[in-house]
């Protein structure tokens, strides 16, 4: 199963995927979005989280 991933270069720090998707993402510590250790990719929110990404940069992984 595809995991997500921000690229935290392009993350504004809006939050909206932490709101939108709490079960897999977070902020960290410099203020950016993360996808969380625990992520599996199968919850729905993330593909919400994507497509509201005002930066558009959460991407699916391997
Ligand atoms: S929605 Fe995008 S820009 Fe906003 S905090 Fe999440 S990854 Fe960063």
């Amino acid at each position: 199963m595809p995991r997500p991933h921000v690229d935290q270069d392009e993350c504004i720090s809006c939050e909206s995927c932490v709101q939108i998707c709490p079960a897999a993402f977070e902020m960290n510590d410099d203020g950016k979005a993360q996808e969380l250790e625990s992520a599996t990719g199968g919850e729905e929110c993330i593909q919400e989280a994507m497509d509201t990404c005002p930066a558009e940069c959460i991407h699916w992984q391997d």
